[in-house]
């Protein structure tokens, strides 16, 4: 949404959208799936700047890192920024709000809300999504999902090559060792 800022100074923008957006644009690959969003928000003017403050909610469809199942995470977040406009402030007053707050700079008055939008969205991508904290994974052996049950690898404790090395030693342990 392009929301023109001189115009607010006396009176707070406010919006309400839903959007639906394409998830292959943000760049992630475990996410299969977005709900439509909703982004609602308020912009007043603060002397200087602007400050933005909204709220994101939806719902992401990931796949478990570690059994990949389907996972749908429900996200609401908060989203506050500072709009500084560089045409109308001078730099040194600028630096100074930029040490406390997520600002954003401006060349004119005309600001968009859908970057911030997007940036949020990818940030909030797991990069290890899971279905569940202790998620059991998938067997390495037979790839059953062990969050519905042990498979019958499960019952083997020793694996086969350290068996077969463990016979080994057992043969080369001499029997007596005094020859001379
Ligand atoms: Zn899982
Ligand atoms: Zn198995």
């Amino acid at each position: 949404m392009q929301i023109q800022l001189d115009r607010i100074r006396d009176e707070p923008f406010q919006w309400q959208e839903s959007l639906e957006i394409d998830p292959s644009s943000l760049d992630h690959g475990d996410l299969k799936g977005l709900s439509p969003v909703r982004w609602d928000g308020e912009i007043m003017f603060t002397d200087p700047g602007y400050y933005l403050r909204g709220r994101l909610e939806y719902t992401q469809n990931l796949e478990c890192d570690r059994c990949l199942e389907p996972v749908a995470a429900e996200v609401s977040e908060k989203v506050e920024r500072l709009i500084l406009s560089h045409q109308s402030q001078p730099a040194e007053e600028l630096e100074l709000q930029e040490q406390d707050m997520n600002v954003i700079h401006l060349d004119g008055e005309e600001f968009d809300s859908e970057p911030i939008l997007l940036e949020q969205l990818q940030l909030n991508i797991p990069m290890k999504p899971l279905c569940r904290p202790d998620c059991s994974g998938l067997c390495p052996e037979c790839g059953a999902n062990r969050n519905q049950g042990s498979c019958q690898c499960s019952t083997v404790t020793v694996d086969p090559r350290w068996a077969a090395l463990a016979a080994l030693k057992d043969r080369s342990q001499p029997d007596g060792q005094g020859e001379d």
